[in-house]
């Protein structure tokens, strides 16, 4: 077990030192709001550079793509009333709620793949190309899908359509609410994130056989079926509330005006960071295993 030792002692170094100026960006421009945000993510961003550099690459994209988008035209977002149920601001839970796939699989990906890889001496990255890794890439593109579909959907001045009927139009805000726009913006997105680890396998294998193509189509489509997954449960199982002070709909117990809003919709337990994880989750595993079907036959 020395093999396993030496490599967490110097690559939670590498990592540790890699991250530091990331956590001074992060608390300079206040992307997390409070310091349990700060602290979780800043464990959370090592664990994940254990596991491999290149997820922690697409992780980082992620985080920093998402907050600078939160933040962008955000005087506009504030002036068409728009619900901010993310937030430009991030604490522990959601940032949790955001990681947990990346690292359940992530974690898989080392224990499976990393480990038995090390122990005959070999660079971890001969292992790259994984069912695991390839679940661990689609929750993030999920994620990444689900930020880029929301926050450029809702800077679209017409309004979104229900996704469980497109016939019906709703309020900007509103859970399960899809636009043309941020559909595109979510293909993107996705698409990113699958580059990043395309990108990630061409430049650690010297000795490709051939391109991994069905990688970035794979990933792609995981990504936005996520997101929609996401939406779709906005539309009809998260718990939606309804301030009557402000009469709108919104995911906070606690509308942004101070006032308590009122249970109106959905399954009070079903949380947006529920709904967050499990869409994630969801897509990963259904793509990582048709991965693993595509590369067993
Ligand atoms: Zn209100």
């Amino acid at each position: 077990m020395i093999f396993l030792a030496n490599y967490v002692i110097v690559m939670g170094f590498i990592g540790l030192l890699l991250n530091i100026p990331l956590l001074i960006i992060i608390l300079k421009k206040n992307l997390l709001s409070q310091w349990d945000g700060v602290i979780t993510g800043a464990l959370i961003i090592v664990l994940i550079f254990l596991f491999s550099p290149i997820l922690w690459l697409g992780m980082i994209f992620f985080f920093f793509t998402s907050s600078f988008l939160s933040k962008w035209k955000i005087k506009e977002k504030e002036s068409t009333n728009v619900e901010f149920a993310k937030g430009p601001q991030r604490d522990a839970i959601q940032v949790l709620s955001n990681s947990l796939p990346a690292i359940l699989f992530g974690s898989m990906y080392f224990i499976n793949e990393v480990i038995p890889i090390l122990s005959i001496n070999m660079s971890p990255s001969t292992a790259l190309v994984s069912p695991w890794m390839i679940a661990s890439f689609t929750a993030i593109a999920t994620h990444n899908a689900d930020t880029w579909m929301t926050e450029i959907g809702i800077t679209v001045k017409r309004s979104p359509r229900l996704i469980t009927n497109l016939k019906i139009k709703v309020q900007h805000g509103t859970s399960g609410g899809i636009t043309l726009e941020g559909t595109i913006a979510g293909v993107i997105g996705s698409f990113s994130l699958a580059v990043i680890y395309f990108l990630g396998i061409i430049l650690t294998k010297t000795s490709l056989i051939r391109f991994p193509f069905e990688i970035l189509i794979l990933i792609t489509i995981g990504g936005v079926l996520g997101g929609l997954i996401d939406s779709l449960e906005g539309a009809t199982i998260q718990g939606i509330y309804y301030c009557e002070n402000c009469q709108k709909e919104t995911e906070a117990k606690i509308h942004k005006c101070g006032n308590t809003s009122k249970f109106h919709r959905g399954y009070i337990l079903v949380s947006n960071d529920f709904v967050n994880l499990s869409s994630a989750l969801l897509s990963g595993i259904i793509v990582g295993l048709v991965y693993f079907f595509l590369s067993t036959f």
